[in-house]
């Protein structure tokens, strides 16, 4: 492909300020893939820095931006047996050296020299030559590229989950309806949990969370999600509790909803610099296990996209809209108001 050739993309400059502007085509080099991008999901991460302006740490301004994603191969640089032109994949968003101490020992989610890929909100995305040999997947015929986006939320979740050891006849409560809260529902509903209490301040994701399998809802904005997460379980407190927010003050309130012995999940990232109070007593005669859990890792991706294909994990519900890339700022703007809006789908 010529160097000179133009795509469209979304390119963020500060608070709601996202302009489709034309930029160069990435160029092909050694090992790497270009795809052409048909759909991407938008994000929790992308809405944050769509309202803020920033996302701490994790981009300068101005830039793309984007990582849920699945298109098709266009062009395959030097070296690259796999995959071919023509191929419908999925990748990153995130490629482990394989080589550092945290990689070495199996930790993928915690490499010290992690290669991170944005700018899904494009009409082209170039996979690095790491990321092509890590995590890149071919996504089946029957699976849509939609769905294949959500791999990547859904491989958090799935790590998670898993740490969390969600068991067989648990109760479990979710803090937080958003995409990655329903995420967590159909995961723990599919590893048995037997009763999913979900709390949030929206009634109408709630009342989605219904829809997708939730026994029981509170509205926090209403009730004590406390004392009604305890009144839900004989007072006991759930044996999982997983925070999907990122808020100091539901983190806090995660470990107010566990019973003895039980398993606290904070998911969430909260914001730079906070700190939470843990009571000791909690910890040492509640017997209480308290979880952190950054981000996922290439096996993860691997098995989130299988779980999609099997039927297992069912993410289509999940897509509340689609829409073009030139419309994409409107998608943002909808995701602010919208209360029944989840995830939109980008089509460039
Ligand atoms: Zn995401
Ligand atoms: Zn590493």
């Amino acid at each position: 492909m010529k160097s000179n050739e133009k795509m469209l993309a979304a390119m963020i400059y500060g608070i709601k300020d996202l302009r489709v502007e034309e930029v160069s085509r990435p160029e092909v080099k050694h090992g790497e893939v270009l795809v052409k991008v048909k759909a991407a999901t938008t994000c929790g991460t992308d809405l944050k820095i769509f309202q803020r302006g920033y996302v701490e740490g994790v981009i300068k301004l101005p830039t793309v931006f984007g990582h849920e994603w699945a298109g098709e191969v266009v062009e395959t640089g030097e070296d690259v047996s796999w995959p071919k032109v023509g191929m419908r994949v999925r990748a990153g968003n995130s490629a482990p050296c394989m080589r550092c101490r945290m990689c070495q020992q199996g930790s993928f989610n915690l490499c010290e020299d992690m290669m991170w890929l944005w700018g899904a909100y494009a009409e082209y995305i170039k996979i690095p030559a790491r990321m092509v040999l890590v995590n890149t997947q071919e996504i089946p015929t029957h699976v849509s590229f939609e769905e294949a986006a959500i791999t990547e939320p859904l491989a958090c979740v799935l790590r998670g989950a898993e740490k969390a050891n969600i068991q067989l006849g648990q109760s479990v409560a979710i803090i937080g309806a958003g995409p990655i809260g329903l995420l967590h529902l159909l995961v723990a509903k599919k590893m048995g949990a037997e009763k999913i209490i979900m709390t949030d301040l929206v009634e109408e994701r709630l009342e989605f969370a219904r829809q997708l399998g939730a026994d029981e809802t509170v509205n926090a904005q209403h009730e004590d999600a406390v004392e009604k997460t305890k009144e839900l379980t004989q007072h006991y407190g759930a044996d999982v509790v997983i925070e999907a927010i990122g808020q100091p003050s539901t983190w806090e309130q995660a470990l107010k909803m566990v019973r003895k012995g039980g398993t606290v999940l904070e998911f969430g990232g909260c914001p730079p610099n906070t700190e939470i109070r843990v009571s000791t007593e909690l910890l040492h005669y509640g017997d209480v296990t308290i979880i952190g859990a950054f981000h996922t890792t290439p096996g993860h991706f691997k098995k989130a996209l299988n779980l999609i294909a099997s039927g297992t994990i069912n993410v289509q519900p999940l897509i509340t809209r689609k829409t073009s890339l030139t419309k994409i700022k409107d998608a943002f703007e909808t995701l602010t108001t919208s209360k029944r809006d989840v995830k939109i789908a980008i089509n460039p």
